[in-house]
């Protein structure tokens, strides 16, 4: 039993300590911020539970007092806790408040420290926040005053001090911070900065002076996160810009999983600069435990005349159950089969069977339409698919007269993230099967506006069947996957 301050530093995934991940992954429960990142909460185990106290109920962050109780209460059920902040938890964390019932209640403790925003912020903007030429001290400013009181900042203290001067939580208040360093004597051509989102892909910087800085925030509408610079430091930036000059810098790609872990697609992309969104995998939970529907089925296997697979899950799961109870494939002789999608259909001739019927369209009423037309009334149809899969399917076969069970074999769950094709410059698809899921996921969207990246022709005819506008890699490989998506990028601008 033990509560950890872990900072999860400002953005990018690779900030985050090698002690900090580690606690995460040995988390039994983890409260996290609105700052951390999605990629640094994937490191979350499945098991842990997770609380998101950057916003609940109406988006209203939780209330400090219910944090300090949350963490009081997760530790004294002996739970392995896991405060992860952004930055630094020290740093205009509030980790010196969450600490404080802890220590009144003996409630054991460590803090991971965090590569803090302000800092790192100016690195991957190129500034370094000190240089002998230019700044002797660096001075770390909060722009928000608790409870939205009078901000109470001394600047001629820090205007007389020379130094560098990091604002955090100060979007807002630009204009507010600018003004009070130019009322203490500063002159207004002292160079500024504001680094929107720092050290992710989503990173701007902007350069100018303090007294041009505001009207640069509000043209170019700066959100928070963000950090303002002011000082010498920053005519640095033009020269040491290091991170905004990547090829496929500022541009959104969606990266479709069909597996779970880490994806090296999207590893290569971040590199290239993008931001990347993951659709992760689908969740499968089979369903074949003893006296389940598949089990009945089975028995009576002779009674079916058709399979039907609609997935390549499904035919996966479906043979995995037969040979794990011994069942002799060749029982299954005297049934043809019928399988929709070119992943369902690759899955099924893997395992040495011929498809007696699939229909040109990807979808569950070309199927059902097709074998309407195909089966004969005195054949009855076993279908094994997803739970709560799509109603056409058997909706058209009862209007068609036939007689069929339709078995769920799987139960797939969404993901719980909301992921939107229309945001994305690209999407990338490493597989027919990752189209199929997408489509899928997306529900009825219109595909025509997705510019899908795919990994080969197949991949590429199952996109085109959604009628999305498709580019094929010159090679099979995710380096030829970047290569094209760099390409495309050029040949837009
Ligand atoms: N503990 C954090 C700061 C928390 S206060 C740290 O050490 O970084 C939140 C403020 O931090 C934001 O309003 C913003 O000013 C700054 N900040 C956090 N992440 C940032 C990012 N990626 N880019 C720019 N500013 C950031």
């Amino acid at each position: 039993m033990k509560v950890t301050l872990v900072g999860a530093g400002p953005g990018d995934m690779g900030l985050l300590t090698l002690k900090g991940a580690e606690r995460i992954k040995s988390a039994d429960v983890v409260l996290y911020d609105r700052f951390v990142s999605e990629e640094i909460r994937a490191l979350i185990p499945e098991t842990a539970e997770k609380i998101d106290v950057g916003k609940s109920a109406g988006n209203h962050p939780v209330p400090q007092e219910t944090i300090n109780l949350l963490l009081l209460e997760k530790a004294e059920q002996g739970l392995n806790v896991v405060r992860l902040k952004g930055g630094d938890p020290f740093v205009f964390g509030r980790g010196g408040e969450e600490l404080e019932l802890l220590a009144e209640k003996g409630i054991p403790f460590e803090v991971i420290p965090g590569v803090t925003s302000a800092i790192a912020g100016a690195a991957y903007a190129g500034i370094p926040v000190t240089h002998r030429d230019f700044a002797s001290s660096l001075h770390i400013v909060t722009g928000h005053a608790k409870n939205n009181g009078p901000s109470g900042v001394n600047y001629e203290a820090l205007v007389q001090a020379k130094g560098t001067l990091l604002f955090l939580m100060g979007v807002s208040a630009a204009d507010e911070i600018c003004a009070g360093c130019l009322a203490a004597g500063m002159d207004g051509d002292t160079p500024a900065a504001i680094v929107e989102n720092a050290t992710t892909n989503l990173q701007r910087r902007f350069i100018g002076t303090v007294r041009s800085l505001p009207l640069i925030t509000r043209e170019n509408n700066v959100i928070s996160p963000s950090l303002i610079i002011i000082g010498e430091v920053c005519r640095l930036s033009a020269r040491y810009d290091w991170f905004s000059d990547k090829p496929l810098a500022g541009k959104r790609v969606l990266v479709v999983r069909t597996k779970p872990g880490t994806s090296k697609l999207s590893d290569r992309l971040r590199e290239s600069g993008c931001h990347v969104t993951e659709m992760p995998a689908a969740k499968i939970r089979p369903i074949t435990a003893p006296g389940c529907p598949l089990e009945k089925a089975i028995q009576s296997i002779d009674q079916y005349s058709w399979l039907v697979f609609t997935s390549g899950t499904g035919v996966q799961l479906f043979f995995d159950y037969l040979i794990e109870r011994g069942f002799d494939i060749r029982r299954l002789h005297h049934l043809k089969v019928a399988c929709v999608g070119a992943a369902t259909e690759r899955e099924v001739n893997k395992r040495g069977i011929h498809a007696a019927y699939r229909p040109a369209a990807f979808n569950g009423a070309a199927l059902a339409r097709g074998l309407a037309e195909t089966v004969e009334k005195r054949e009855k149809l076993l279908i094994a698919r997803a739970k709560d899969g799509a109603e056409d399917l058997p909706r058209i076969l009862t209007e068609a007269g036939l007689c069929f069970d339709d078995v769920a074999i799987y139960e797939k769950t969404l993901p719980d993230v909301s992921v939107t094709a229309g945001q994305e410059d690209f999407a990338a698809f490493t597989s027919s099967s990752a189209v199929e899921w997408f489509a899928e996921a997306s529900g009825a969207i219109d595909f025509q506006g997705v510019k899908a990246v795919c990994i080969g022709e197949r991949t590429a005819s199952t996109a085109r069947s959604f009628g999305m506008e498709v580019h094929i890699s010159a090679e099979s490989t995710i380096e030829s996957m970047v290569n094209k998506i760099e390409e495309l990028n050029c040949d837009g601008d």
